[in-house]
């Protein structure tokens, strides 16, 4: 339903729960974040935003991050179920818009890999095929986890192995980046970036992007860079409060 995401010089955790905050008016049945400093802490809960504030560690450190307010179409509304999904070491997070329509096939061949599944969900196959894979960069093993997906997904993952960037990928399902100075924001709504910047970039279709402190870049799923830039988007941040 609702994504976001910061990567910069702030402690995440309150950048993304107040941004879950600003998403709620679309609806949503549970919430969650995850949090990379020295390693990656997932925090998740069916319910309300402030349910999910109440449930976070006091002390979560860690300046980049991702949040998810879920609708839930695979699975019931339960704390398992809730996004962030990470695979079996912990190492990668994902949330996820949208649907995957082969999530049945995927988590039976990941079962039969000896994959233990920790949810119901369609959404949790990436953090497994990401995890698995071999590629030595995040874009390599995203893409080579997108290949194997069939459906629609706005999705954002960090990998405890490459705490520098987010990897995100849209198709069917929007996806924003707001950039800020020396710190990079995430959005599937412009609501929730206004309040921290008016400089923003849309992906398309098709298009991934890697986000950094310092600037992004966008890409497809062949690896080859696409031409998407940051814009002045025409909004009076005040309508926004
Ligand atoms: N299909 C996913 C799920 O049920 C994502 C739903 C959403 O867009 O919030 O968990």
């Amino acid at each position: 339903c609702g994504i976001v995401g910061y990567i910069g010089g702030q402690q995440a955790a309150p950048v993304l729960t107040e941004g879950l905050g600003r998403l709620e008016h679309r609806g949503y049945d549970s919430a969650g974040v995850a949090v990379l400093g020295s390693r990656l802490q997932v925090t998740k809960r069916a319910g309300r935003v402030r349910d999910l504030v109440e449930a976070l560690p006091k002390r979560l450190a860690g300046k980049v991050g991702i949040g998810h307010t879920r609708w839930a179409t695979h699975g019931p509304a339960t704390d398992v179920n809730a996004h962030p999904h990470t695979d079996a070491s912990g190492t990668v997070a994902v949330v996820h818009n949208g649907i995957v329509d082969n999530a049945a096939a995927l988590r039976e061949r990941l079962a039969d890999a000896g994959v233990e599944l920790a949810s119901d969900t369609d959404t949790e196959v990436f953090a497994h095929l990401v995890a698995a894979s071999s590629a030595d960069t995040l874009e390599g093993k995203v893409v080579e986890a997108l290949a194997q997906v069939e459906g629609t997904y706005g999705l954002a993952v960090v990998h405890a192995d490459f705490p520098d960037r987010i990897v995100v990928a849209r198709n069917g399902s929007p996806l924003i980046i707001g950039v800020g100075e020396k710190e990079m924001y995430l959005a599937s709504d412009l609501a929730a970036l206004v309040r921290h910047t008016t400089t923003v970039a849309h992906l398309d279709d098709g298009e991934l992007a890697t986000i950094t402190a310092g600037g992004f870049t966008t890409f497809r799923q062949d690896l080859t860079r696409t031409a998407t830039e940051a814009h002045e988007v025409d909004v009076d941040p005040s309508a926004y409060e």
